[in-house]
């Protein structure tokens, strides 16, 4: 009877025919899998997979935004393609190596984008680790030379803040990246908000990797995908919080009904 119980519960987040109402982000980054999700389009404008690896779904409204983010960039400010890593394979679960999450749709992992030296922006080659000044070498590719493209970066970054369906819970990346893009911000003149968001959704993960080479895009489930599975996991953002929904007068009134003692004057009458 108890291993029975245990099983019914290791398995209270995954969708079977006992939770056919479960869909979306089910479970949690680390510990879920992925129902109804959408695989974003190999040929969108202004992003290209890194590799052909089946691993490019995720929540709907999530693989919309990062598509709009990209095509925006491409749009604002003309150039190469954004490279895109793993996001979750088409039913989520795992483990999907070397990613500890990337399970349930929430995650995305999007190369940094580069230009040449002379600042003209490239199709990234790889993940490339990018230095404190900015710059980063391609052993690969006989040392070449590239330079971290701070401007389009940072309208990356912007575009998934401000986009609602986005729902930006972090982005994991270096602390010297971090530095560069919240400086670039500051000095274009963003809105106090947009900086406020960029600042506290944007770290380094100790322990997690360093992210210098690519940055990690997690996205918060709303209210609705929890109902559907999504188990929230770390912390909230202050501008995605949802307005919370008030009892209707007859809730209130069966409320008053259990909980008001009653008033002197109908104390009276008892008497
Ligand atoms: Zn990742």
């Amino acid at each position: 009877m108890a291993a029975i119980a245990a099983i019914a519960t290791a398995c209270a987040r995954v969708p079977t025919s006992l939770e056919p109402q479960l869909s979306g982000a089910i479970g949690m980054p680390h510990r879920g899998v992925l129902k109804n999700g959408t695989t974003l389009d190999g040929a969108g404008a202004g992003y290209r997979f890194l590799r052909d690896n089946g691993r490019h779904s995720a929540l709907p409204r999530f693989a919309a935004a990062i598509a709009r983010a990209a095509k925006s960039i491409a749009e604002t400010r003309p150039g190469a393609p954004l490279m895109i890593g793993d996001l979750s394979t088409a039913h989520g679960g795992g483990p999907l190596l070397p990613h500890f999450s990337h399970r349930s749709g929430v995650d995305a992992d999007l190369l940094l984008l580069m230009t040449t030296p002379a600042g003209v922006p490239i199709v990234s080659p790889g993940f490339l680790s990018v230095g404190a000044d900015g710059l980063a070498q391609d052993a690969e590719h006989g040392m070449r030379l590239y330079r971290f493209d701070v401007e389009r970066q940072w309208l990356l970054v912007r575009a998934l803040l401000v986009d609602p369906e986005a729902r930006v819970q972090w982005i994991f990346i270096q602390d010297n990246l971090r530095a560069m893009l919240l400086q670039w911000a500051v000095a274009r003149g963003e809105p106090i908000a947009v900086l406020q968001r960029a600042a506290e959704v944007m770290a380094q993960p100790n322990p997690g990797g360093e992210h210098d080479d690519h940055i990690h895009v997690r996205t918060a489930c709303n209210a609705r995908e929890t109902a559907l599975g999504c188990e929230p996991f770390g912390p909230r953002r202050a501008w995605l919080s949802e307005p919370v929904s008030r009892p209707d007068d007859s809730d209130l009134e069966l409320a008053r009904a259990l909980l008001t003692a009653p008033d002197a004057e109908h104390l009276a009458d008892v008497r």
